[in-house]
């Protein structure tokens, strides 16, 4: 759970104080910071703590049963201040409001109001009792959540896949890019900030353009961006491996300020479970892809992650699972157990292995993944490479920082003894390794 705090004018106290609580992703942690800053641009004081705001906006996850849960929590947790002199107004948006537009009034009647994803405009209507006179605010005046120096770029909405197990597209519609021009001047606007980091979101990011038909793709987007000055580092998130094309592989190997990383969520690898769920891509396409990726673009870091647990995962297709790990060593890997969610196919599809079977095939995976994370870290021994500084640890009386292969609140953490800046670009030498963490010095020669 994060909040949005940055105050503009902490000495103001007639301003209507706004906390926002996020659950979920980084794409609703994006949608927190757009809406805060129209909020503040319409006057409101934004609040660090919800205990002592006027009013909470909580964005919700619905996207599987365990973020349901978690979101539904929170609710709980901050109705409670109801109860309490402070009293706050509470509403509840984003993805779990969408999801179960009809049921979650009637579950929850004490929150003042819901509103579903992209509802920027119903919920400052709603808080400024339809003034007419709201800014125009843009996304360029966003509210950071993260360090200053680095930001998320959502580059689209919705997806138009059709994953069996997956619910977001009932709820977030086809597949919507953003305009180029506007997405430009977003980010130009974040370099003005300060900006150095930007990370690439959206459900599926690597199907931009698509929908424009125009023949736009996603190289024509970071053609563009690269040409921002102030931003050092573009990285790439939830590319789906079906629309990996060579021009976006040229792009990545030619551009200096394009990291050589790849997040790129394959699900699983045998075939037939591949093709329940409906992912559009063989096996040895699979394979093809990144076997392709690796020959291009040396050193390239590849982010993956797999679901254990699916209908008809049987031992066969999971110990192909994981000799496929053991044999690729992805640099960066994740795993979730399958959540079966109503209203998708994979809903109806026969039986799911029992939790006990999906919890240790998990254990497995993360096991084996662990003990290639410490193999591919050793190697960094003794070598110098360039972190981006996130911040100082006084506890630990070291900077945290993060490689061109990491990315940040997802990926490992380099420990950087020495002096230097939060935001700054520094060498740093390696010199002890850990299953996710590298430690090292700052090597200023
Ligand atoms: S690509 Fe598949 S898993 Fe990802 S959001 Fe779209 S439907 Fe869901």
């Amino acid at each position: 759970m994060r909040y949005l705090i940055q105050p503009k004018n902490p000495n103001k106290t007639h301003q209507r104080r706004v906390a926002l609580v996020t659950l979920g992703c980084p794409k609703n942690e994006v949608d927190s910071e757009v809406l805060a800053g129209q909020l503040r641009d319409d006057g409101f004081l934004l609040c660090p703590e919800p205990e002592e705001a006027d009013i909470i906006l909580v964005n919700t996850c619905g996207f599987i049963e365990s973020a349901k849960q978690e979101s539904i929590e929170a609710i709980l947790d901050l109705l409670r201040l109801k109860e309490t002199d402070q009293n706050p107004e509470i509403y509840v948006w984003g993805c779990l409001a969408e999801r179960y537009k009809e049921e979650l009034p009637q579950e929850i009647p004490e929150a003042d109001g819901f509103f579903g994803v992209e509802a920027f405009d119903q919920i400052r209507s709603r808080l400024n009792h339809r003034r007419k006179d709201l800014s125009d605010a843009t996304p360029g005046s966003r509210v950071l959540s993260t360090p200053s120096h680095t930001a998320y770029l959502k580059i689209a909405e919705g997806c138009s896949h059709q994953c069996s197990f997956c619910a977001i597209p009932l709820f977030k519609g086809k597949y919507r890019s953003r305009p180029i021009v506007d997405l430009v001047h977003e980010a130009q606007a974040l370099a003005d900030q300060g900006v150095r980091e930007l990370s690439l979101i959206a459900q599926d990011t690597t199907a931009y353009g698509t929908d424009f038909n125009d023949g736009t793709r996603l190289s024509d987007l970071l053609r563009d961006l690269v040409q921002i000055d102030g931003i050092e580092w573009i990285r790439i998130l939830y590319a789906h491996p079906s629309h990996i094309e060579d021009d976006l592989i040229q792009i990545i190997l030619e551009e200096e300020k394009i990291c050589n990383y790849l997040d790129m969520p394959l699900q699983h690898i045998h075939t037939p479970i591949l093709k329940q769920m409906g992912r559009g891509m063989r096996r040895e396409e699979i394979e093809g892809l990144i076997r392709k990726l690796r020959e291009k673009i040396p050193n390239i870091t590849l982010r993956t992650a797999f679901i254990v647990g699916f209908p008809g995962e049987t031992d066969e297709a999971f110990e192909e699972l994981l000799q496929f790990i053991q044999a690729t060593r992805f640099e960066r890997l994740g795993a979730f157990t399958y959540s079966p969610e109503e209203g998708t196919p994979a809903f109806e599809f026969g039986p799911i292995p029992p939790k006990n079977i999906a919890e240790a095939r998990y254990d497995q995976i993360m096991q084996t993944q662990q003990e290639i994370s410490l193999e591919l870290n050793e190697a960094f021994i003794g070598k110098t490479l360039p972190v981006l500084i996130d911040e100082y640890d006084p506890a630990q009386k070291m900077y945290a920082g993060r490689t061109r292969g990491d990315a940040i609140e997802i990926d490992q953490t380099v420990w950087v003894q020495g002096e230097c800046s939060i935001g700054e670009i520094v060498p740093v030498q390696i010199t002890d390794a850990d299953v996710y963490d590298l430690i090292g010095v700052l090597n200023p020669s």
